[in-house]
């Protein structure tokens, strides 16, 4: 992996790059308009700094997330993040006439893009919609090629394409299946195709159980295949407002944007420290702090309506009659091996960063970012290895931790990488 030398500031270079401020400056990419690019390119706007965001707003919400779904983040924790007051999802509920809501409304999907869609449309109008194809490495500057074929050059980019690139399929339980009979939940917006099908469901968590949820109500069939010995639910909120707990309740168990507890809202507001903690317990956290577990409005969506395998894994999968073979094996639960068919297996498995998946990123970019279980490492700033090149969103997840993979973390995040391009210095990732 070569090193990096480039410590000193960024800027400055003659001819290539201009001081902060400066007119010939070139501008800053920022690649996607999901809640993560749009509070970054919000921030960069106030900072005044030249940029060019690209991507189609909230597409991944619109795209990659099941119609029917519901937020399992409370509405005050699902804000993207300006500089300025007033784009709050409380004020476009407010914008639109609608009244104000707690914790116990469970935001609709379709309402979550839609407040996306007003956030950018007054906030980052700037927005470009169309993809970036590549970005490589020009003498220290980045070079960006569009889908239209517009080429130019751009002091730093900012990675904030989400989790879609990291969709965690395993191959062998893929390998052996043709792509019609398997796909992992990233890819379907419209459950309702299964109509009238046998889907085996593999995962616990949220994904896992809303999906299953939607294919009964779609007609179909679902079977939930677990590994954990139960599923968990969250529970209900008490009260519209954490502060209106009572006093003892709020001490021992503190409101926060992940959720009450202690250990949430140190992973709510610790991110510049969860930095400095050793690698391996990071990768633990990231993994574990609000591990998988239902929303609390979907336990009766699912109780007595899906069935649920617990303890149990996949152990082989197969083609056979154009429907799928499943090798179901007891984990630890004194169940034997059993035979499950299906008519399609959805995965619900989750994301793993790995920035290798990034193929927009030239392989000799790819090359030069230090990583740590293939995930970048980063700068306070967010800043990779590669001087100008940043990661925020699920990507930043492993070095910030887990409030990096929700709505939550835009605004720690989005300050952070203005600072950063705005000032251009540098610390070690
Ligand atoms: C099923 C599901 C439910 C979730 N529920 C919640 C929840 O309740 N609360 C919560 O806080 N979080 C939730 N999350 C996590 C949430 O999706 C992320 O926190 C949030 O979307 C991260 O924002 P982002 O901008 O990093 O990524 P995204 O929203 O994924 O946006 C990335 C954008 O980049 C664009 N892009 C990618 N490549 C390119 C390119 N080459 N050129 C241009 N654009 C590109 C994509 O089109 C996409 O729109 C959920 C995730 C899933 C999968």
């Amino acid at each position: 992996m070569p090193m990096n030398t480039g410590f000193s500031a960024r800027h400055g270079t003659a001819g290539t790059r201009g001081a902060p401020g400066s007119p010939q400056r070139l501008p800053t990419v920022v690649v996607g308009a999901g809640p993560y690019g749009l509070s970054t390119a919000a921030w960069l706007s106030a900072a005044g700094t030249p940029r060019r965001v690209f991507g189609d707003p909230m597409e991944c919400w619109r795209a990659n997330m099941p119609a029917g779904m519901y937020l399992k983040s409370v509405p005050a924790a699902s804000s993207l993040s300006a500089p300025e007051s007033g784009y709050r999802l409380a004020d476009f509920r407010a914008a639109r006439g609608r009244g104000p809501v707690g914790d116990r409304y469970p935001v609709p999907v379709e309402e979550m893009t839609a407040y996306g869609q007003w956030f950018q449309e007054r906030r980052v109008p700037e927005l470009e919609h169309q993809k970036v194809r590549a970005v490589g490495h020009a003498d220290g500057l980045f070079a960006v090629t569009l889908d239209s074929g517009e080429e130019f050059l751009a002091e730093n980019v900012v990675m904030a394409t989400g989790q879609v690139p990291f969709a965690h399929e395993p191959a062998e339980l893929t390998g052996p299946l043709p792509g019609d009979l398997v796909s992992h939940t990233s890819r379907h917006r419209d459950l309702t195709r299964f109509s009238g099908q046998r889907v085996a469901v593999l995962g616990g968590g949220q994904s896992a159980l809303e999906s299953a949820a939607l294919l009964h109500e779609a007609g179909a069939s679902p079977t939930v295949i677990v590994r954990a010995a139960s599923v968990a639910f969250g529970s209900p909120p008490g009260t519209d407002r954490p502060s209106d707990r009572p006093l003892p309740v709020r001490i021992v168990k503190p409101g926060s944007p992940l959720g009450p507890g202690w250990s949430l809202l140190a992973c709510s507001y610790g991110g510049g420290a969860f930095r400095h903690l050793p690698q391996e317990m990071r990768m633990r956290l990231v993994r574990n702090v609000l591990g998988p577990s239902g929303g609390w409005w979907l336990r009766h969506r699912v109780d007595g309506r899906v069935p649920v395998l617990c303890g149990r894994t996949v152990r082989s999968t197969g083609a056979e009659d154009g429907t799928v073979r499943l090798e179901v094996e007891g984990v630890g639960t004194g169940v034997g091996t059993e035979v499950l068919r299906a008519d399609h297996l959805l995965l619900a498995t989750g994301y793993r960063v790995d920035v290798d998946r990034l193929k927009l990123l030239t392989p000799e970019l790819r090359r030069q970012v230090w990583t740590f279980h293939g995930a970048p490492r980063l700068s306070s700033g967010f800043e990779s290895s590669v001087p100008g090149l940043f990661f925020t969103g699920l990507a930043a997840a492993p070095t910030f931790g887990p409030v990096l993979r929700f709505v939550a973390g835009t605004g720690f995040a989005a300050r952070r990488v203005a600072r950063s391009v705005a000032t251009g210095t540098r610390t070690l990732p």
